[in-house]
């Protein structure tokens, strides 16, 4: 039997969350031996926070003993050949051009992928969360922005350039509001948490779920139309892809089948190529931990690309 262990770092603003996967060729599913968190101190700038993910993670290994491999779920963009990051909209500091995945992948001594948290999420619910079993995946987090990922047979989809899988950037309403990326009427930018609480008139979108579940009719059809603009674009990716199964994820997740419903309704309402009724839309299942599980199996998943 043959073992394998692999070092899953999630990068956020506040902690840094820790897993460590183990697969093995008589085990059904990779096996998540032990979740950890430590403080980012984001304030310490691009080199400070990587001296301490290298602090973190080499800590880590000696506790848990040698890994295989590394991931580093990054809450950004980077470039995929050089490990460099491009942009990193909620850390502090000159981001743009640092060299993350090199220094990482020195002190570690492992092969060390770099995986956007979006696409961690999707590749963890998808492997061992929610998702478990379907061969061809999507995946959403609702929250200050909309991430999101592709994955087929195990694997998240990048595409030629390494930059595929933005579900959330898909163009549903043409010159509708500016979104971070650039362009207009995004996913995001009409149904982003910021979004919702606008068209609802609350501060916040918590408040908004909060009300709406209390019956409020304001705070309902605000949900209701929100979730008609993130069901046009999983319609699309189901219509193109032909997923089993969409899991969703983040804050606004939690509101539960409130929204997941309406979300439901809406994809399957704007699909008629395919069995939309066969496509499942559950919530995620791994909490807070998603993150690091899937750097972890990005990490892993490295390996399989290398020997291809
Ligand atoms: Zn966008």
């Amino acid at each position: 039997m043959s073992v394998a262990r692999f070092l899953g770092l999630d990068l956020g603003g506040t902690n840094i969350k820790v897993a460590i996967v183990e697969t093995a060729d008589d085990m059904p599913l990779p096996r998540v031996v032990s979740t950890a968190q430590h403080a980012t101190h984001a304030e310490r700038g691009p080199q400070g926070v990587t001296d301490r993910l290298i602090e973190v993670g080499t800590a880590t290994i000696e506790q848990s003993g040698a890994v295989d491999a590394a991931g580093l779920g990054v809450p950004g963009l980077f470039e995929r050949d050089t490990g460099r990051i491009v942009l990193f909209p909620n850390l502090p500091g000159p981001w743009p051009g640092h060299s993350l995945r090199d220094p990482i992948a020195d002190a570690l001594g492992v092969p060390t992928a770099l995986i956007n948290d979006a696409r961690a999420f999707v590749l963890a619910e998808g492997t061992v969360g929610a998702g478990r079993g379907c061969h061809t995946l999507v995946g959403l987090t609702l929250g200050t922005g909309i991430g999101g990922g592709i994955m087929i047979d195990g694997h998240i989809q990048l595409g030629e350039f390494g930059t595929g899988s933005e579900v959330g950037h898909q163009i549903i309403v043409p010159d509708g509001p500016l979104c971070g990326c650039g362009n207009r009427g995004c996913v995001e930018a009409l149904a982003k948490a910021e979004a919702l609480a606008e068209l609802a008139g609350q501060p916040d979108a918590a408040t908004v779920y909060r009300l709406a579940a209390m019956g409020d009719a304001e705070c309902l059809a605000a949900i209701n139309t929100v979730a008609g603009y993130i069901g046009i674009g999983l319609a699309n990716v189901v219509t193109l892809l032909g997923p089993s199964c969409i899991v969703i994820g983040g804050g606004i997740a939690a509101a539960g089948e409130l929204v997941l419903g309406p979300i439901r309704d809406a994809m399957r309402s704007h699909v008629t190529l395919a069995p939309a009724e066969r496509v499942s839309v559950v919530p995620a299942e791994l909490g807070k931990w998603a993150g690091a599980i899937g750097a972890a199996l990005a990490g892993r998943n490295q390996l399989d690309v290398r020997a291809r």
